[in-house]
This record gives structure tokens, sequence and C-alpha cells, in this order.
């Protein structure tokens, strides 16, 4: 029969590659910790409306990207295709939302879905790692949500990588910056792509973010928002600036840098990789003031971002970064014959139950191949039992990193393990 296959887009995780996903979750949690960052779980599955309304029905994701169907009850659900819009519903129909300060901190681990057109770092499952800040309007606050995507990227030791950001403006100073943009490609339209046309009066921020090689030479000349920010937002911003630069968070900015969703106003900001090829955003995110009032909340100013742990992983993979994980194996129990079995299920339970990660040897095999199991199981050491062991009460342990070889009794083995 034919073997089934994974859907297309989505793809298995498993050793060695795992460790590294779990590492970047632990760490994920203790910088959150940190920053007073508390978990937020949402559904898989949400109301499409939601993202229609949430995500906007202009974007790339809502026209053509979104993993809907109608379920058994004949309601349109969506599978989410990220985590904004979810936690904004969550945190509003919990009435999680303070008015003001303390500030509401939530963030999020799971996977996202968009019907994209695979490639490297490009998936149609993938798995985002967010922030939500809810309730301070702070340039600080700003600062601080840049600095945890920072932080988090250089504690895994990645380099190359490069903060990029921009200020969006806000409904207030938007307006003349689009009619102005709207002027500057209706001009050059018949260089842009068919999207990019249909885009000059609905949406002509999203042209900014156009890959197209022809719409790409077009967006050169074209004008910037930051020529155009309110006072307010031109304040805010360089607010911000100042804010990274104390904190020594080292940034770009990025004039022409706009993000693929419709709710981002004021601070926009992406953190790219060099080692990425074309998918190269490891993360971005935004300030999204006007989001929450219109999910139907009170109006509460906020910011967030997502970031890519598949694109994560693919970098840190590309660099070469040793980040010490192993296999977490430290012992594998080799009872030379089915005489020393028993003696060694024991002593495996004695290495269990002092935390020690320890799997033993079940079938007769020669001492060398036992070896190589061992090895290939990622295991630190290797305890071997013979006859003379047992008599002895010594244990032979055999360190298979440093290839080194050690008598060890068995009241000391646990401590040794340890502490090797
Ligand atoms: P976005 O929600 O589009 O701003 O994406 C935030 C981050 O999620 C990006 O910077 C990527 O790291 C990651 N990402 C977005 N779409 C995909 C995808 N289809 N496959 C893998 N990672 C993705």
């Amino acid at each position: 029969m034919e073997k089934i296959t994974a859907v297309k887009g989505m793809q298995d995780i498993f050793q060695p590659e795992v460790r590294l996903w779990q590492h970047i979750e632990a760490l994920i949690r203790s910088e959150m910790e940190t920053f007073a960052y508390r978990e937020i779980r949402t559904p898989v599955l949400e109301k499409t409306e939601l993202f229609v309304r949430g995500v906007g029905g202009g974007t790339d994701i809502v026209k053509k990207e979104m993993y809907t169907f109608s379920d058994k009850g004949d309601r349109s659900v969506t599978m989410r295709p990220e985590g904004t819009a979810s936690v904004v519903r969550a945190v509003n129909e919990h009435g999680l939302l303070n008015a003001g300060e303390p500030v509401s901190k939530y963030y999020y681990i799971g996977p996202m879905f968009r019907y994209e057109r695979p490639q490297k770092g490009r998936l149609r499952q993938f798995h985002q790692f967010g922030v939500e800040c809810f309730g301070s309007d702070s340039p600080f606050v700003d600062a601080e949500v840049i600095q945890i995507l920072y932080n988090i990227l250089t504690k895994l030791k990645l380099s190359d990588i490069s903060v990029k950001l921009n200020s969006i403006g806000c409904p207030e100073c938007r307006p003349v910056f689009r009619q102005n943009a709207e002027k500057y490609f209706g001009a050059v339209k018949d260089k842009l792509c068919v999207e990019c046309n249909e885009r000059i009066n609905t949406n002509p921020l999203r042209i900014y973010d156009c890959k197209t090689p022809s719409c790409k030479e077009n967006i050169t000349g074209a004008p910037v928002i930051l020529d155009h920010l309110c006072e307010g937002c031109s304040q805010h911003f360089e607010s911000v600036k100042r804010a990274l630069a104390q904190i020594g968070v080292p940034f770009v900015i990025d004039a022409r840098l706009v993000r693929g969703l419709d709710y981002y106003t004021r601070t926009a900001f992406e953190v790219t990789s060099k080692h990425l090829g074309a998918q190269d955003a490891l993360g971005g995110g935004g300030r999204y003031d006007d989001l929450v009032s219109e999910l139907g909340g009170q109006k509460t100013p906020a910011i967030g971002f997502g970031m890519g742990i598949e694109r994560v992983v693919i970098a840190v993979k590309t660099q070469n970064i040793d980040l010490g994980l192993g296999s977490g194996l430290r012992a594998y129990v080799v009872p030379l014959s089915r005489n020393e079995a028993e003696y060694a299920f024991k002593l495996l339970d004695i290495l269990r139950k002092a935390d020690i990660s320890a799997q033993m040897a079940v079938s007769e095999k020669k001492t060398g191949v036992h070896f190589k199991d061992a090895e290939k199981a990622g295991a630190d050491f290797a305890v071997i039992i013979g006859e003379d062991e047992i008599k002895n009460g010594t244990l032979t342990v055999k360190d298979l990193r440093k290839r080194s070889q050690q008598s060890v009794s068995e009241a000391e083995l646990a401590a040794y393990i340890k502490n090797n």
C-alpha cells in the first residue's frame, strides 16, 4: 500500500532538531518571566470574521491564504493565520484589559496556518512566538517589545541580525501621505504589477511590500511615510529611537518597511537575518492602537510582534551555532549478558531516581555494538556491568565524549555522572 505522507507545507519535528525547539521555547519562557509577560493560550480555530476584521480584508493573508471552511453547523471558521487577532479577541471577551496601568502583557507560542507557496522558511503550518502589550502608548513599551525580540535572538547567538525600524504614522498623518503615494504610483502604474495597480487606490502602503522586481524598482523614488509624520507620531518615533539606544539595541531606519497587515499604527519593526535568503524576516510587529476598538473593545493602545520559530531554527542551523544542547541522554546502561540484566535494571532505577536521564540496553549484543548504540542514542556515558563488576561492586563507566574509562562504585555512580 502507498505510504501516507504529511500534508504539503507541514512538517514533522523530531530529534535532534526538537531539542533546539525546546531550548528556544525554554529561553522564551524564561525571558518572558524577566519581562513580566504572562502566557495566553487561545484556540487554533476562530470565527472567520475575526481575521477579516482584525487582519484586514485587503491583506494577502485574508484574500488568499486562510484555511477557511464551514463546520458541521455551517459556520465559517478559520485556522488562525496569526496570533494578534485571537489574543485581542480573548482579552476583550474575558475583560482582561485594564484601561491603563498596570499594562496587560501576554505572550503565546503556537502553530499558525497560511496557505502559501511552500519554500525554505515558508510553510503552511508554522509556529510563532508572539507578545502583545495592551494599555500604554508609551514609547518605552515599544522599546521593551523590540528588546524582547532582540534579546531572544542574541541569546541564541545569532549574528548578522538587523533590527529595522519605521513609523507608519496614524490616521491623522497617513491621509496626506496616501494622497502623495497615490499620485506617485498613479504616474508609474504601467510599470507596476496587476496587484499593485489595484492597490494604488485601495491600500498604497502595500505596494512598498511588493517583491515583483519592476515594482521594487519603482518604489525607490516613492514618497516615504517618515516625511509625512504628524507632530505626535514624530515625537513618539524619536523617543522610541532614544529608548532603544539607551538599552543598547542597535537598529537601522527602514523608511520602506510597512509590514503585511492592515492594523499597524506608528512603530513598525522587523528583525531580519542575512542567513535566510528570500524569506529573511525572523520576526516583526508594531503598534496597533486602533485594533482593540475595531474588534469591539474599548480604545486601548497596544503593541506586539510575531517571531517565526522555524526561521529561527534555520538561522541557528545555517550558522552552525553550538548551543551545547546534546541529546539529553546521560547514561546508557549495558549489562554484558542476561545474568546482569536484573542488576542493570536496578541501577537504571537508581540513576533515574537521582534525576539522571538514563536508558538500558535490553538485547544481548557484542560489547562493541553496545557502545555504538550508546553513541547513536547520544549518551554521554556507557555504564558497563559484567560478572566482575557485580562481584567487585564497581562499575566500568566509559565517558563517550572524552573516550576515557573509570571504575566507579555503585554508591558513587549517580554523583559521578552528575559531576562529569
Ligand atoms: P507576520 O505575522 O506575517 O508578521 O510574520 C511574523 C513572522 O512569522 C515572520 O517574520 C516569519 O518569521 C514568520 N512567518 C510568517 N509566515 C510564515 C510562513 N508561512 N512560514 C514560516 N514562517 C512564517
